[in-house]
């Protein structure tokens, strides 16, 4: 998949943008508050196309990163990730010579890059545009993010470098993908290594070239497990590469090629503020999930240990409470193996399809237990059930009002769904339509 990085210094308006761009509030999002306040990553839809969408200025740390080496880092983070650049800057201010060194660091790289001026609001704002050819720049972009002006002609030309999206191949479908994902240093090069069984490949990568994903194969008691993207993690680069601080790019860019994401946690260090943006947009991608805590070799252990690691996990990723919990060493190797024989029963259920007559049973007796509420003086009624998709499985019922149907309800469908039909470590994900 294509990938966009909006650069600029900050309050020019890259977070209004991103939100237009990738429309911020999909239905999944509204179940999970919170989870998606700083959002850096995500897709965005035009005509037949689809591509992801990086906010880089939301990667770095605001707070005493002078200017200049945090319009560079930026710069050079989205020049590392990115297919397509979109510089933007504020069409209401004067240039700086920051801007100055950005455009020459974009044009030095090379990559296809587009220039936008925003918050030209009103037809007569673009007056200002003539100073941006000051910057030797070929075309300039007027957009308002917050009026939606010119969004059409930006998406437009971003997406002449997006090839129209083509349906999961046969051959993606047939193998279990499996993206291993994490914090730097948390043992993802360990636990893959591990498992590919070549623990002393590790060759020290030279910096500064484009990464390309690459993938490994696994074959296995007849599956066959593909490894997404493990270019950077097998090959473990010694050199301390600024640009690693910000993999987590990385990982979103690996979970939206996974089925099955093993979020690796530090058994020292538990569940962090990085792991959960990681474990958030696993999850509101359906991507099916197994939360690996790692390094647990390093912990002094009792018979409550285990327990009330779970206990502290489930805390902090509650929407997560369906996803099984596995302890390992990369090192040692306890449990490495049966992280895979998780896997395989996740991907089952993942794939499950079940019979529209027994869903509609099912929902009878949901329905009998715990009535809809009423909505606006009508009773809420649901008619009829049915599964539309596998991983996940996706169900979509009809509904008389689709708005009487709040979250908690949905939620007790949900549940009812995963209760009657035993479905285990799967996400699902349940639409109500207007019948
Ligand atoms: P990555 O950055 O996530 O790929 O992490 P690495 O696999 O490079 O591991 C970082 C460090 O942690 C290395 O020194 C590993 O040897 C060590 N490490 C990885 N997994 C484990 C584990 O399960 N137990 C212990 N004790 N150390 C580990």
């Amino acid at each position: 998949r294509t990938t966009v990085a909006l650069v600029g210094k900050p309050n020019v308006g890259k977070s209004t943008l991103f939100n237009r761009l990738t429309g911020k509030n999909t239905a999944i999002t509204q179940d999970v508050p919170g989870v998606t306040r700083d959002r850096i990553y995500g897709v965005c839809q035009w005509m037949d196309k689809t591509f992801a969408l990086i906010d880089t200025g939301g990667l770095m740390p605001t707070t005493d990163d002078p200017m200049l080496s945090f319009m560079q880092l930026q710069t050079r983070v989205a020049i590392e990730e990115a297919d397509v650049i979109v510089c933007l800057f504020d069409g209401q201010s004067e240039l700086s010579t920051t801007d100055y060194e950005v455009v020459e660091l974009l044009r030095q790289a090379g990559k296809p890059t587009y220039f936008a001026a925003n918050k030209i609001d009103d037809p007569k704002h673009e007056q200002n545009l003539a100073n941006f050819y000051q910057l030797g720049i070929p075309d300039i972009l007027p957009i308002s993010a917050e009026h939606k002006r010119g969004l059409d002609d930006l998406l437009d030309v971003i997406c002449q470098h997006v090839e129209a999206t083509e349906p999961e191949s046969e051959q993606e479908t047939a193998a279990v993908r499996i993206a291993v994902v994490g914090r730097p240093n948390v043992g993802k090069s360990s636990f893959v290594n591990y498992l590919l069984g070549e623990n002393r490949m590790l060759v020290t990568e030279i910096a500064g070239t484009t990464r390309d994903a690459i993938d490994s194969d696994l074959y296995l008691n007849g599956t066959h497990y593909v490894f997404i993207d493990t270019s950077g993690i097998r090959r473990k680069s010694k050199i301390t590469d600024p640009i690693e601080r910000y993999s987590v790019v990385r990982a979103f860019k690996s979970l939206d090629r996974c089925h099955i994401a093993f979020v690796l946690l530090d058994a020292e260090e538990g569940v962090t503020d990085q792991d959960a943006r990681i474990a958030g947009y696993a999850y509101e991608n359906g991507r099916a999930i197994i939360l690996v805590v790692n390094k647990w070799d390093l912990i002094g252990k009792d018979s409550k240990t285990a327990g009330e690691y779970v206990h502290r996990i489930r805390d902090k990723l509650k929407y997560l409470e369906y996803a099984p919990i596995i302890f390992t060493s990369a090192l040692t190797g306890q449990r490495v193996f049966k992280t895979l024989n998780l896997a395989d029963n996740l991907y089952a259920q993942y794939n499950r399809r079940i019979a529209t007559s027994e869903l509609n049973m099912a929902l009878q007796e949901m329905l009998a237990k715990h009535q809809p509420p009423v909505y606006k003086g009508h009773q809420v009624k649901l008619y009829y059930i049915t599964q539309t998709a596998v991983r996940p499985p996706t169900f979509v019922a009809f509904c008389n009002y689709p708005e009487g149907i709040h979250f908690s309800y949905k939620r007790y469908l949900m549940n009812q769904l995963r209760e009657s039909f035993a479905f285990e470590g799967t996400p699902l994900q349940l639409r109500i339509q207007q019948k």
